[in-house]
Order: structure tokens, then C-alpha cells, then sequence
């Protein structure tokens, strides 16, 4: 089993010169091949294959005559920026081919400074320091301190990989460490709990726990839009002219607050997903069609600041680390329209009105109401795998369309890989 530990690294300023001018020469090899390749197919130079091997072979023979200066950097940098491009092209390929699924890749673009700060070890000394818990070996650059106890997070576990990145000036290292497979015995109980996620909360539980959206994007929208405004007004890069230091400062502190939101977000989320798995046997979620809702504008943001999308994936592999059931309700379930108490389904319901009131004059949900999101968690909690898959939607949608998928048109959906399979999938490895 394969894990990732990410830790943010502490290099002195000589160190980070030494980081820089390793991604450096990973977009270097990356730009200059994908030019070589790019000649080949206008027929300016000989053609050459496309893998990962030949495309080094290739990089080795010229490195000496463009990249004299390719000593003064770990090989494993050049390797990196062969390898991506090597797998850019796979994808593209298998894209054209419809080998891949999912949406479109484009042919490979030329890589930016700055943008692509990152590369990686895959071989050699680099990793872990015997009798060192707070640094890693980066060869080339030496020992470089972090802000953590490595040899704590990666326990027994071997590292495979180190991938060195920068964000928002921070520079990280993520190591890949294979574990051994652990045994994880499948929850057998039955204390089932169906989840709705939304927008107003991020989760609502059937037990009636509520977890609170925490808008992180909408609560710093005000300082990012400051911060923004404040680079726009400086000098940044035009045609033949570098940016200046004032913007360079901004941009800094633009990407500051993006990136704090960012792993504020995610932190909530994990947690969030964590306890669910861990205090339940059974778990069951609807199938969400993220990006049909962000389509809609109005929902948008805030669908893209609640990462509705993020949450499911890690509720379903939350699960697979606790051996918790998942249970994957179909996109066209009513879980929100139907009635949890007598099971009248509402012809339509939009997404105001906050308080589900039955449509049935008999059930004691038509006067005074209950909570929607509640209502929902409560059907999912008693949602039974359909006996005929997508049977379902089309007697509803022959029944009048009381139901649609969650988040619009269904006809532009590209097919899901099927979220169920995946978690079968995730099962099987744990
Ligand atoms: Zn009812």
C-alpha cells in the first residue's frame, strides 16, 4: 500500500537557490524536449519515440551541447522533467485514441517560470537521515531541515519517491512510502448512517449530527480581492520586461491567502470525513454531480468553496482505511424530495425552501415540517441498493419527472467511472 507524506521543508537561503535551480532544470529538459519533439513532427530533425526511456536517451546525447551547465544539479531533476513529458504525451496520445477516459488532454504547452516549481527523486541516496528525525537528504543540496518529525510519519514504511514542490514560496517535500498491506476487517455492524452533503452544511448526518460549512473562500474573499487589487496596480510582467520587486511582494501575499484557504478547506474536510468512517459501520452517501452543479453560476462558489467533490472522495477513502461499508446512493434517488417518514415524493422542490413539509395530508411531516438536509441524511440512511439500476430514473422520469440528477442536465454528463467500483477497488488493496 502506498501512502503520501507531505512535510514543508526549512532550507537556508543557499539551499532554496539550490531548489529553485533544480525545478529550473526540470522545466528545462521538459521545454527542450517537447521542442525537439515538436521539430521532429514538423520533420526538422529525425524522429525519435516517445517513451520515458527513449525519450532520456535523447535528452543524454544533447544535454551537453544546450545544457553545459546541467552538473551543477542533481540528474534526478532532468529525469523528472523527461518523465512528465513522457507521460503528457501518453496521455494525449491515449486521449486522441480514446484509450483514456474523461475529459480531453491537450497536446503538452511549454512550461512557465515559476509556475512549475517541482521536481523529484526517484533513485539514488535521498529520503530519510539515520539519527535525524527533523531533515531530509536531498542529494545535491544536502541536508535540509523541516518543520516536522519525518521518521515519526513514516514509521516502518519505505520511501519510494520524493516529489520537492513550491507553493505560494513554501517549499514541501512528499514522500511516497510503501507500507505493507495491513488487514482490515470490514465493519459487520449495523449502526448505518446516511450523509447528505450540501452547500448551507456541509454534512448532515441521519444521527443528527451536524457538521457546519465553513466558507472558507467567502470569509477571505474580501482580503484576497484587497490583495489582488493591490498587484494589478504594480508593475508586473510584460513582453521584454521583468516584474518588478513590489509585484513580485503582492503576488506573494495573493497567493498567501489562496493557499491558506486551501489547506484550511482540506483540513476541515479530512477531519469531517475521518469521523464519519471511524463512529459508523455503514456508510452511505449520495452520488453528487459536482460538476453539473458548479455549471450553474449561481451555485458555483459556493459549491467550489464547500469541495462538496473533495468530501466524498475522502469519506470514501476514510472508509476503506477503517473497513466502514459505503454505500453509493444512484444520482436519481429523491433522497431530498422524498418524505423520510411516509415516503411521498414532492414533485418538486427547490433549493429555498430549507424545510421539507410533507405533501401527504396524513403524515405529521405536512405540518409542521422537518429539516431538508435532515430529511435527506434520513432516506439515505434507509436507501437499500436499487433492485433495477436506472430502472429507477426512468420510471420517475416516465412518472412526470419528479426526480432530477442532482445538479442538472443529465444529457451533457460524461459517464462516471462509477463510484462504486472504485471503492470495491479501494476494499480489495486495504
Ligand atoms: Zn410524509
Amino acid at each position: 500500500m502506498l501512502r503520501g507524506v507531505k512535510v514543508k521543508l526549512d532550507p537556508s537561503p543557499r539551499q532554496e537557490a539550490m531548489l529553485r535551480s533544480h525545478a529550473g532544470a526540470a522545466r528545462f529538459a521538459f521545454n527542450f524536449m517537447l521542442a525537439l519533439v515538436k521539430a521532429s513532427c514538423a520533420g526538422r530533425v529525425r524522429p525519435f519515440g516517445w517513451s520515458r526511456a527513449e525519450l532520456r536517451r535523447v535528452w543524454n546525447a544533447w544535454k551537453p551541447d544546450v545544457a553545459p551547465w546541467s552538473a551543477n544539479n542533481s540528474k534526478e531533476a532532468y529525469s523528472y522533467g523527461v518523465e512528465c513529458l513522457a507521460n503528457a504525451l501518453k496521455n494525449w496520445k491515449d486521449s486522441k485514441s480514446g484509450k483514456r477516459k474523461g475529459p480531453k488532454v491537450n497536446f503538452p504547452k511549454y512550461r512557465k517560470r515559476n509556475r512549475h516549481m517541482k521536481f523529484a527523486y526517484t533513485t539514488g541516496c535521498f529520503g530519510l537521515i539515520e539519527g535525524d528525525p527533523k531533515a531530509l537528504k536531498l542529494p545535491r543540496i544536502g541536508r535540509v531541515h523541516c518543520f516536522e518529525d519525518v521518521e515519526r510519519r513514516v514509521a516502518d514504511g519505505r520511501v519510494l519517491r520524493m516529489t520537492v514542490s513550491c507553493t505560494a514560496g513554501e517549499w514541501y517535500a512528499a514522500l511516497t512510502v510503501e507500507y505493507p498491506d495491513p488487514i482490515i476487517p470490514v465493519k459487520t455492524g449495523d449502526n448505518t448512517v446516511g450523509v447528505d452533503l450540501g452547500v448551507k452544511t456541509l454534512a448532515t448526518l441521519s444521527d443528527g449530527t451536524v457538521v457546519e460549512n465553513p466558507k472558507h473562500y467567502r470569509r477571505n474573499e474580501r482580503r484576497l480581492r484587497r490583495a489582488s487589487k493591490r498587484m494589478s496596480r504594480r508593475q508586473g510582467p510584460t513582453p521584454g520586461r521583468r516584474p518588478s520587486k513590489r509585484w513580485s511582494r503582492a503576488k506573494r501575499s495573493v497567493q498567501k491567502i489562496q493557499a491558506t484557504t486551501a489547506s484550511r478547506r482540506r483540513d476541515v474536510i479530512w477531519k469531517t470525513a475521518g469521523m464519519i468512517a471511524r463512529s459508523h459501520d455503514r456508510v452511505v452517501l449520495e452520488d453528487l454531480n459536482v460538476a453539473g452543479m458548479k455549471r450553474n453560476r449561481h451555485l458555483s462558489k459556493a459549491v467550489s468553496d464547500a469541495a462538496m467533490g473533495m468530501l466524498s472522495h475522502a469519506i470514501q477513502v476514510k472508509c476503506a482505511q477503517y473497513g466502514t461499508v459505503l454505500v453509493v446512493a444512484d444520482r436519481w434517488y429523491p433522497s431530498s424530495k422524498t418524505c423520510s417518514r411516509c415516503g411521498t415524493v414532492k414533485a418538486k422542490l427547490t433549493l429555498a425552501e430549507r424545510v421539507f413539509v410533507c405533501d401527504n395530508p396524513d403524515c405529521e411531516y405536512a405540518h409542521k415540517g422537518v429539516d431538508r438536509d435532515w430529511n435527506a441524511a434520513c432516506n439515505l440512511k434507509n436507501y437499500h441498493v436499487a433492485p433495477s439500476a436506472g430502472g429507477d430514473a426512468k420510471r420517475a422520469r416516465s412518472a412526470g419527472k419528479t426526480t432530477a440528477p442532482r445538479g442538472g442536465n443529465a444529457r451533457h454528463e460524461t459517464p462516471d467511472p462509477g463510484t462504486e467500483t472504485r471503492t470495491k477497488q479501494n476494499h480489495q488493496r486495504s
